[in-house]
């Protein structure tokens, strides 16, 4: 079967675009964290939506998966080949039209990376919103099935907020293909926002007409070490009047430590001298760095401006690598409201062992959370089920920015409720009735004749 597969692959997309040298398909069989392991018979990279619908009536012929990844940075194991699937590469769709600046759009292929659209962008005079850590390989199907967010989203909104319009690709092999970028529609409920955060369950998104921003080059940020993290969440209201406030970061001192040392750099501020740090960033026309300062005369912390700036986003960025190279971490992401922010990590301290390490930073703003524990051994399952528990006790969600996958695949019921679970479900049998594309991410319980579990490590 597995030949006869292969061959009919090559047909479509070309012998060079169907990866089967096991040297080759290991590093997209496992996850960015080295958690989340499959085996797939074959790499398949296709060049346009037309050799995507071409490639699923092959798997769909032959019985097999799919399994759509980008640029595999995703945190949840649903970019894993799982059980035999075919592993649908997207990073050949790379495309970029030229940016329009009448409308601020560009339209943008599934396999184009973050940092290379906001360059593409910036060259226009123009910035694409949606930033985080994984910029470089992280790419834009990847990040609309995500719903990504990041640091950005307390001034642009979450990749919901920029995708105008997307090309599809569904299960039966047919094409949506609505790209115009129209910002007023109302015709009937809207199937690209339907998408977004599908998580390559519904359909394979070839391109993306995406919403651009100004690219605002006078910068300033902050570093303010607060007290605690009550004092923290209080600053918020304050902040918020900041006329160009463009990220509100939540650094724990062990996570500031963690990633300065990785980095090895002296901490800006010393991580044992506060309870939470909150780094503010402005962005502007004009220099805001008078805004921040006048923030910061009330309080504890460092102002940054140019290279010191820099630095502190290298931070930033770096706090989910320098974990990363601590170990494999009980990585959840959770959020709340923000009132209830101090409540939530009081009950995640609690039900940390003793000899773990908690490591806590986050999207302030929108009371999210990374929480991330290394030497969690075996209370890895009570620690994950107490966390996700108390994000949905006190009205959050089990997943603001990274998705459900298969990690948190078994909890989607419980946090959605039956109703609003069945709806989901039925939506996704009616536009994939033999679960052909990403069966186990989302919904654990819809028949597949392929094995959906994955390895976890
Ligand atoms: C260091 C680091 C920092 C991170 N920080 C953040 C952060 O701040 N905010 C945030 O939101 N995320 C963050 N992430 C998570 C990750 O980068 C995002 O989830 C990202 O959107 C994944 O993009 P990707 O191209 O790597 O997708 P992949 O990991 O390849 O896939 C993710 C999911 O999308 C599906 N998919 C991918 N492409 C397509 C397509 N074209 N059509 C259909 N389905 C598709 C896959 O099947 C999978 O279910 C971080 C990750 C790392 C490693």
């Amino acid at each position: 079967m597995s030949s006869l597969l292969v061959s009919a692959l090559r047909d479509v997309v070309g012998a060079a675009h169907v990866l089967v040298d096991a040297d080759v398909r290991a590093t997209y069989e496992t996850d960015w964290l080295g958690q989340t392991h499959g085996t797939t018979p074959a790499v398949v990279r296709p060049g346009s939506a037309q050799e995507v619908a071409a490639v699923l009536g092959v798997c769909a012929a032959a019985g097999v998966a799919v399994v759509p990844q980008g640029g595999n940075t995703g945190l949840v194991g649903g970019s894993v080949p799982r059980g035999g699937a075919v592993l649908l590469s997207m990073q050949r769709c790379s495309s970029l039209s030229t940016v329009d600046t009448l409308s601020m759009q560009v339209t943008a292929g599934a396999g184009v990376t973050i940092e290379h659209l906001q360059q593409h962008a910036r060259a226009a005079g123009l910035d694409f919103a949606v930033d985080w850590g994984a910029r470089a390989t992280a790419t834009v199907g990847g990040a609309v099935n995500t719903n990504a967010g990041g640091s950005r989203v307390v001034r642009f909104g979450t990749m919901r907020a920029q995708v105008m319009g997307l090309q599809a690709v569904f299960a039966d092999g047919s094409i949506v293909t609505q790209l115009e970028g129209l910002p007023k529609e109302t015709a009937g409920p809207h199937l690209p926002s339907l998408l977004v955060g599908s998580e390559g369950t519904l359909a394979v998104v070839t391109a993306a007409r995406l919403r651009l921003v100004p690219w605002f080059r006078a910068t300033a940020a902050a570093l303010v070490a607060c007290d605690s993290l009550v004092d923290a969440v209080s600053l918020l209201p304050q902040l918020r009047q900041l006329p160009n406030l463009d990220a509100v970061e939540l650094l724990m001192p062990e996570a500031l430590a963690i990633a300065c040392k990785f980095l090895d750099v002296r901490p800006p501020v010393a991580p044992s001298s506060a309870g939470a740090f909150v780094m503010v960033d402005c962005a502007a026309h004009h220099d805001p760095t008078d805004e921040l300062a006048s923030l910061l005369a009330n309080e504890r912390g460092v102002l940054a401006v140019g290279a010191q700036r820099d630095l502190l986003y290298r931070i930033r960025d770096h706090v989910t690598i320098a974990i990363g190279a601590l170990g494999v971490p009980l990585k959840l992401d959770v959020a709340v409201p923000v009132q209830h922010l101090d409540r939530l990590v009081r009950r995640v301290t609690a039900a940390v062992p003793g000899d773990a390490r908690l490591v806590i930073f986050g999207h302030l703003a929108e009371g999210n959370l990374h929480v991330n524990v290394l030497g969690a051994g075996e209370a890895a399952p009570l620690l994950r089920e107490r966390v996700l528990e108390a994000a949905i006790e006190l009205g959050g969600t089990i997943s603001a920015e990274h998705g459900i996958g298969v990690a948190k695949a078994d909890w989607l019921e419980r946090l959605k409720g039956p109703a609003a679970y069945a709806a989901l479900r039925a939506i996704k049998s009616a536009l994939d009735p033999t679960n052909l594309l990403n069966p186990g991410v989302l919904y654990p319980d819809l028949p597949t004749r392929h094995d959906p579990q994955p390895r976890f490590t």
